[in-house]
């Protein structure tokens, strides 16, 4: 973000400059040093200097503005309607033998494709961080919440930065319900800051804390400090490195609470780093994915945000069916609202500021196409999955995530 001269106001630099006004006539006053000529040749200075000061300012600000997407941090590509995606980075696709020749084709495809994956995740970000402090934030007659603060070394670019996130413990506990990890979708601006709004009343994940389950809402979608990393292994695969970092830091904290293991609930992208989650560890053993049915082939052609045209890529795959294929036989379950633009239903994505549209809708070959293949690894593999299909649009209901939890 750029803060120092174009945030500047234009009320701010009128005081200054009145500032430097009264500074020169006062000395002039009292010691009578500068003839007209030389208080006429001083104001002609100011003035110059005081408009280069202003052109700068007014250029930065210009410069700022193209260089910014929505509200984001991430830098547009002004080509990023061109399709950048080099097809052969390719590196996975669930192969049909997996899938056509029984349990233990499908078994041999998940432990190869699981350390592979967990390789393209362990090294799309190096860096270890390490719990600084938890504090307390609320303490009310039915749970605690605290602020979460874990850092990192100083050579890391999220040195300095939030990380962490919010924890609610209930004040009843019970001992058969997992921990929930909550992660926020890509349409609420909270990206690389402690998400508290999370737990504000009518959200999802403070349902989920009134249903007694044990919730962490991690930071997540660092856009520009990680870009280097984002853009090579992709940000949601990175983005699933630093959240699985979180967990591990709060080793400590998560004996002192009776749970049973984790599970996780997301929206949207949170809901795609869910399962990116629940495929990186075995710990995870329910999933709760809302709006999070995109195909990742329409979001490579299509769907390309302005200033976040790739925050949904992975390069190495061809599908995310690759990364579903290590959710079995853990149970799942998809949520899709019939108003959701990813519904399949023939309408365009409409045009935003932030966004050109689409030259088409998601298609049902690929929403429920990918789906089927994803209950065919289940019928293989046992374990439970399913779709439920509502009325709503691109959100997620807490009471039906803490029932399906139960
Ligand atoms: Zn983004």
């Amino acid at each position: 973000m750029v803060h120092s001269l174009t945030s500047a106001p234009p009320g701010a630099i009128f005081l200054w400059e009145l500032s430097l006004h009264r500074h020169v006539t006062s000395h002039y006053a009292h010691h009578e040093i500068f003839t007209q000529v030389g208080i006429m040749k001083s104001k002609g200075i100011i003035a110059a200097l005081l408009f280069l000061f202003c052109s700068i300012i007014v250029f930065r600000y210009i410069e700022a503005k193209k260089a910014k997407g929505r509200d984001g941090d991430l830098a547009v590509n002004k080509e990023e309607k061109v399709i950048s995606y080099d097809y052969g980075e390719l590196k996975f696709d669930v192969p049909i033998d997996a899938l056509a020749m029984g349990k233990d084709s499908f078994v041999v495809w998940q432990k190869n494709f699981k350390s592979q994956y967990h390789n393209m995740v362990s090294n799309s970000w190096p860096w270890s961080p390490e719990l600084k402090e938890v504090r307390l934030l609320e303490d009310n007659e039915k749970y605690k919440k605290f602020q979460i603060d874990i850092g990192y070394e100083k050579s890391c670019p999220l040195f300095n930065s939030s990380s962490g996130g919010i924890l609610a413990i209930p004040k009843v506990i019970d001992s058969s319900k997992p921990i929930i990890i909550a992660i926020h979708g890509h349409e609420r601006s909270t990206w690389g800051k402690h998400p508290l709004d999370m737990l504000d009343e009518g959200q999802w994940a403070k349902t989920l804390v009134d249903n007694g389950y044990i919730v962490f809402c991690p930071v997540s979608m660092h856009h520009e400090k990680i870009k280097e990393y984002g853009s090579k292994s992709g940000y949601l695969v990175v983005w699933t490195k630093i959240i699985s970092d979180y967990i591990d830091c709060l080793k400590n904290e998560w004996t002192k609470h009776p749970h049973n293991g984790f599970a996780v609930v997301g929206l949207s992208a949170g809901g795609q780093i869910s399962y990116f989650l629940m495929a990186y560890r075995d710990d995870i053993q329910k999933g709760f994915f809302a709006g999070a049915n995109q195909p990742l082939e329409f979001m490579r052609r299509e769907y390309r945000a302005k200033g976040h045209p790739e925050c949904w890529d992975v390069p190495a795959i061809a599908s995310y069916t690759a990364i579903y294929s290590l959710l079995p036989p853990r149970s799942v379950r998809f949520y899709l609202g019939k108003k959701d633009p990813f519904y399949p239903n023939m309408e365009k994505f409409p045009v935003y500021p932030w966004f050109d549209g689409t030259k088409r809708d998601v298609t049902t070959d690929e929403i429920y196409g990918n789906f089927l293949l994803l209950k065919e690894m289940y019928k293989i593999r046992g374990g439970d999955i399913d779709l439920i299909i509502h009325d709503g649009g691109h959100e997620l209901n807490g009471q039906v995530a803490a029932d399906f939890l139960n």
